[in-house]
């Protein structure tokens, strides 16, 4: 089996990409430094614990897995936090991120599948985005990921690495067996947050916004299932392997739904009321980020199958009522 170094594979999207790797004949190894991830989320390949500033860590890593790629999770991706800690970001996202690529050049691994982010469009008056609209980071953190892309583009010119980047649109859902989940302290996010809120574990969902330029007045974005996702970097990697050099995908359904119709979804899958209350807008927030997959469609062949939103809830609430880690 061929070793895939997996930074974050600790982490929400990492675990999922580690067992869609294991289903596709790669033996995922998890490099994660438990920041922000969990041991018992490492399901189906070794675990490496360590920091991706650690450079003497990651030759011994490479050293020993020879591995043919890398999928690069390991990241920083609160925009808030970012927006109050910006120091944070700069350095574990885009000084981490150096460091693992010339270690990466350095052990002859030249193949990276990168977690980019939709939020390096910043807000665009709800155009629906593709791989070519201009970039206006809002946040450290967007920005933070659009100057990883640009040094992955240095390295490919001087260095000939291969990069392919997935500007993930809002990732949500779980494990459909229940294996691996979502699973953040703090959480953050909108669906694992108003499901808490339905359970009673928190008094009510705050809807940051209601004076968006949107129908409705709150924040709308473009949900993908993370299975959907994790198969994606298995194309990712055949794509890389195959020789194809680098690549730019967006990956989104091309189907926006604001906090208040993902919260409709989340009442009538989970017949339960969601207490919700009205709070300011989150700075750093766009209004709208919404992208069709047409190149990943066409180019890689994927498909986004399960991310319809009462799929995404029903799998998300599936995991939240039984699903957790342990530190
Ligand atoms: N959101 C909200 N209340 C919350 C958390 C999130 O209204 O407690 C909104 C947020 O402003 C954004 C959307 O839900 O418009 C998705 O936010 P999330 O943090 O899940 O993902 P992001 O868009 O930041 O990647």
């Amino acid at each position: 089996m061929k070793n895939i170094l997996v930074t974050g594979g600790a982490g929400y999207i990492g675990s999922h990409a580690c067992k869609a790797l294991r289903q596709a004949g790669y033996m995922p190894v998890t490099f994660d430094n438990l920041s922000t991830g969990w041991a018992d989320a490492v399901k189906f390949g070794p675990f490496e614990q360590g920091d991706l500033l650690d450079r003497a860590r990651l030759d011994q890593v490479f050293a020993a897995y020879q591995p043919i790629a890398v999928l690069h999770f390991a990241a920083f991706s609160q925009v808030g936090e970012s927006m109050q800690e910006p120091g944070k970001y700069w350095r574990n996202n885009v000084a981490g991120s150096l460091t693992l690529i010339e270690a990466a050049i350095a052990a002859g691994c030249l193949n990276i599948v990168f977690s980019s982010t939709c939020a390096v469009y910043g807000d665009q008056d709800g155009v629906v985005l593709d791989e070519n609209s201009v970039h206006m980071p809002l946040n450290p953190y967007a920005a933070s990921k659009r100057a990883i892309e640009d040094m992955l583009a240095g390295f490919a010119a001087s260095d000939g690495l291969n990069a392919v980047i997935f500007r993930y649109f809002n990732v949500a859902g779980a494990d459909p067996e229940g294996e691996v989940g979502e699973f953040h302290r703090p959480e953050t996010h909108l669906i694992p947050l108003l499901l808490d809120a339905i359970e009673g574990r928190r008094p009510a969902l705050t809807v940051f916004g209601t004076d968006y330029p949107t129908p409705d007045g709150t924040c709308i974005r473009d949900y993908v299932h993370v299975m959907d996702l994790a198969e994606a970097h298995v194309l990712g990697l055949k794509w890389l392997t195959d020789g194809k050099g680098s690549g730019v995908f967006n990956l989104g359904t091309g189907t926006g739904f604001s906090v208040r119709e993902v919260i409709d979804e989340a009442r009538k899958t989970t017949n339960r009321a969601v207490p919700v209350t009205e709070g300011p807008r989150r700075p750093g927030d766009a209004a709208c980020l919404v992208s069709g997959s047409v190149r990943a469609e066409a180019e890689l062949g994927w498909q986004a199958k399960r991310s319809t939103m009462k799929e995404m809830v029903t799998d998300a609430w599936r995991w939240h009522q039984t699903g957790h880690y342990t530190r």
